[in-house]
């Protein structure tokens, strides 16, 4: 899940990069209205945390102008003006939630994980995928009970394609949610991830479908495009060779 912060308070910026990237987030920061206006328009992410009290443009104006153009990632709201007519001007120009400054990270990172499972129609701080579980609150996993081990980055994958749970995801998409906008991205290593992901989990629930990209679902619902995984022969995706 990749996360943009719009705060122009370093310290809070720094604080706040570094509780997101350990809670498995890839972050990019924006330190004024106007950048950050920039990059929600045209980087794909995943949620927002935008203060109100930005230099070059205010953020109930960035909301606003995002909205207008159809940019409907959930926003969280954080700013210093507890004040109502504040929270009533945040909610109108399209915010998904509020917190007031000061706030505790923890329940900062709590709102974030129910604004994602709520984009993504998931009820629960638990995703059950046939016999895989995973923790969305301290990010385990595991199948049939049993702990599985992943990096940061394999769980970053493994989550993103849970919170879109039955959908095909492309290569492209994921490459551009699992690294921030510094990185040089090569979406071939995708694969690669995918093959040691699919290795480590033992069971069947990251289907390839030929030519767009991957789903995730309940192993036998993978259709007649993944029912070789097992073996790889058949399968376009080789990397778990
Ligand atoms: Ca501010």
């Amino acid at each position: 899940m990749r996360i943009l912060v719009v705060e122009d308070e370093k310290d809070l910026q720094r604080l706040l990069k570094k509780a997101l990237t350990d809670a498995g987030y890839v972050v990019d920061v924006a330190s004024d209205g106007e950048e950050g206006h920039h990059l929600g328009d045209t980087e794909p992410y995943d949620a927002v945390i935008l203060d109100l009290g930005l230099p070059k443009m205010d953020g109930v104006t960035v909301l606003e102008r995002w909205r207008k153009s159809k940019r409907t990632m959930p926003v969280l709201i954080l700013t210093a003006r507890d004040r109502w007519s504040d929270k009533v001007a945040g909610f109108d120009a399209g915010a998904d939630d509020y917190l007031a400054k000061p706030f505790y990270t923890e329940e900062l990172l709590a709102r974030l994980r129910a604004l994602l499972r709520r984009a993504a129609g998931i009820a629960t701080a638990d995703i059950e995928i046939g016999p895989m579980r995973i923790d969305t609150r301290s990010s385990r996993v595991t199948v049939d009970g049993n702990p599985v081990k992943l990096t940061s980055l394999e769980y970053r994958l493994l989550a993103y394609l849970a919170h879109h749970k039955g959908r095909v995801v492309s290569r492209t998409e994921l490459t551009e949610h699992l690294y921030d906008q510094d990185f040089d991205r090569d979406s071939n290593t995708v694969e690669v991830f995918v093959g040691r992901l699919r290795k480590k989990l033992g069971v069947d629930v990251i289907h390839t479908v030929r030519g767009l990209g991957y789903r995730l679902d309940t192993p036998g619902l993978g259709g007649h495009d993944s029912e070789h995984h097992g073996t790889g022969h058949h399968d376009t995706d080789h990397a778990e060779d």
